[in-house]
């Protein structure tokens, strides 16, 4: 399973966050420390998106079909890549699916980032329904053909019509967790200035300090602050602050795409 990190914070180095830190994602993608039976390394490729200082253009973003400890060009593009919000994963593909570039998180639309740390059993005829409610277009230009780029393509949808990421993410994972039981859905969302995180039948810690947050699969060091976040959990903050919550509150009543319908209707749509 795939490792993601996001932080908010002072501006630092993508270096500083991905690959210097003792136990980091540089290290996550040999020698991970908590993988609960969900593979052994993340060699499959990598990525990061980060908010340029000052821009209004949305976030620039770094994908590699190769390991992370093999890329020399981006060591020297890290070490000089310098943001105050930042979404970065290394990813282990599940059996049959492609390792492309395009496959590796972050996904992205405008301002948003995401990634998803896990799989959905059964692909992908178990998720073949849900997938059914997206517009034809976005099936046919997902990113990859992945468990994953369909997520994203679900949660953009629901963001696009004016659902709250909150509510985006615990509704996603109650509903696909449903349909496709035994999944693993831990799913990472930043928009640069808030992160929200899921934690679901994998691990997720987070770290609050005084004008920071980092949310990550695992602790990138030993030092103190470390949250682990319970199973079955959403968790929400910005600078210096976070909290968590089970999903099961934060989905709301019924399907998110009734709600979904709910907000067409009033819009008269
Ligand atoms: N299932 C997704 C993929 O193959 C995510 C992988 C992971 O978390 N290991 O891309």
């Amino acid at each position: 399973m795939c490792r993601h990190l996001a932080y908010l914070g002072r501006p630092r180095s993508i270096a500083e966050l991905m690959l210097e830190p003792e136990f980091g994602l540089l290290r996550q993608s040999y020698a991970p420390r908590d993988m609960r039976g969900g593979g052994t390394v993340n060699a499959d490729g990598f990525g990061v998106g980060w908010y340029p200082p000052g821009a209004e253009s949305g976030p620039a973003r770094y994908r590699h079909d190769q390991p992370l400890w093999t890329d020399s060009s981006f060591r020297a593009l890290a070490a000089a890549t310098e943001s105050g919000a930042v979404l970065a994963a290394v990813r282990s593909a599940t059996v049959g699916m492609p390792v492309v570039s395009t496959a590796c998180a972050p996904f992205t639309d405008g301002h948003w980032l995401f990634s998803h740390n896990g799989m959905v059993t059964g692909w992908p005829h178990s998720i073949a329904e849900l997938a059914g409610q997206l517009p034809v277009t976005d099936l046919v230009t997902l990113d990859a053909p992945t468990d994953s780029a369909l997520l994203w393509a679900l949660a953009r949808d629901r963001l696009a019509r004016g659902l709250s990421p909150e509510r985006v993410l615990a509704g996603l994972v109650t509903e696909v967790a449903e349909t496709a039981r035994g999944s693993r859905l831990n799913l990472l969302l930043t928009d640069g200035v808030r992160i929200y995180a899921t934690a679901w039948s994998h691990a997720l810690s987070y770290r609050a300090t005084a004008g920071s947050l980092v949310i990550a699969s695992e602790p990138y060091d030993e030092l103190p602050g470390w949250v682990p976040v319970p199973d079955g959990h959403l968790v929400v903050g910005g600078e210096g602050e976070a909290h968590s919550m089970p999903i099961s509150g934060a989905a709301g009543p019924g399907p998110a795409h009734e709600h979904l319908d709910a907000i067409a209707d009033s819009r008269g749509a």
